[in-house]
């Protein structure tokens, strides 16, 4: 969760481009390769060879907080079969509803992503998301007693710590991803008040965002960051950073039924003019980054690990979901790609298995 990804009247931060933001074409690897990798690679699943989905090896729980609703929850994670994707599970309800982690099931997006089918509700799910994304989890079972995912500290780095307390484990069947042919772009805006956000072809996965939220607190941290998992740790560099909000905002969010659970214990807090939590900040930059941890956890409602590059100024929930439908609706800007073992796969889909 953040709070919009700016503010009213923002000057724009996003003029001067990022680099090397074209369209990325990898050296050496045209259509014709594709084709003879995929041979290689159904040659080499034969003899049993394969990058492998992943699950975790145990069920494990953990209580805590709805950021928005104050409700008191327990989590509970459990292994799934193959195939099965990321699944929530309201288990308080009088029959238990399934609530697939898709962007189909996107239905709010004020201030968090939240899952809707019929009436019940998953709120807040981006940071668990954005934790099982930067793990690599394919399957997972999520059990809810309450309509939100618990906040922890406003980051995903419980979830983590969850995630590889209880192991990973390979699975038998080929891990599947979603590789981006063309790009992709959504836009919200004109001139300086524009936002949007844009997938483009990349061997890897690479997320570049940039922040314009003028406030002063904010202001003197970086506005702009970019990760290349090839090289950056998803662990150490993306999961720690906290949500964000702000206390003359507190009132109106709470009258509309948003930020209830919201404390110093999960969310960087400030007034009008500074950070106020008496341990200031995790990393020089956390704002930016924790709109990067929120951008993987959305992105990751596609369904499958993307290979990609995604670019964004001052995006948020809304339309990184509009961009994960825009790029589902469009078939021939993407394919679904297996690779024949891990060490074919980019660098960027093995670093923290390593870790883990
Ligand atoms: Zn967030």
């Amino acid at each position: 969760m953040t709070p919009s990804a700016s503010r009213p009247n923002g000057v724009t931060g996003c003029t001067s481009g990022f680099p090397n933001s074209g369209v990325l074409s990898p050296a050496g690897f045209s259509a014709e390769m594709a084709k003879s990798a995929t041979i290689v690679e159904v040659l080499i699943r034969f003899l049993g060879s394969m990058f492998h989905q992943r699950t975790i090896k145990q069920l494990v729980k953990t209580t805590g907080v709805g950021l928005h609703s104050g409700r008191r929850v327990e989590l509970t994670l459990r292994p799934a079969a193959p195939d099965t994707g990321i699944v929530f599970h309201r288990i308080d309800l009088p029959e238990v509803v399934d609530l697939p982690a898709q962007a189909a099931m996107v239905k709010d997006t004020r201030m968090a992503s939240v899952l809707s089918n019929g009436q019940a509700r998953v709120s807040t799910v981006e940071h668990l998301m954005s934790a099982l994304a930067g793990l690599g989890i394919d399957n997972l079972h999520v059990d809810l007693t309450a309509e939100e995912v618990p906040i922890m500290d406003g980051s995903a780095a419980t979830f983590v710590y969850l995630l590889r307390s209880a192991g990973i484990q390979e699975q038998a069947s080929a891990k599947q991803f979603l590789r981006v042919l063309k790009p992709i772009e959504v836009r919200e805006g004109e001139g300086a008040d524009a936002k949007w956000a844009r997938l483009e072809p990349h061997e890897g996965f690479a997320v570049a965002f940039s922040i314009d939220f003028r406030h002063p607190a904010i202001d003197s941290t970086a506005s702009f960051a970019e990760i290349d998992f090839a090289t950056d740790s998803y662990v150490k560099q993306i999961a720690r950073a906290r949500t964000f909000g702000f206390v003359n905002e507190v009132e109106a969010l709470r009258s509309a039924g948003l930020a209830r659970g919201g404390s110093f214990d999960n969310a960087i807090v400030m007034d009008e003019y500074r950070v106020l939590n008496s341990d200031g900040l995790r990393y020089d930059d956390e704002f930016v980054k924790h709109k990067i941890l929120d951008a993987v956890g959305d992105l990751y409602l596609i369904g499958k690990p993307l290979v990609a590059r995604y670019v964004a100024c001052k995006s948020g929930h809304a339309l990184n979901n509009q961009l994960a439908l825009k790029l589902l609706a469009q078939p021939d800007a993407f394919e679904i790609i297996t690779y024949a073992s891990a060490a074919q796969a980019p660098l960027a889909f093995r670093q923290e298995w390593k870790l883990a």
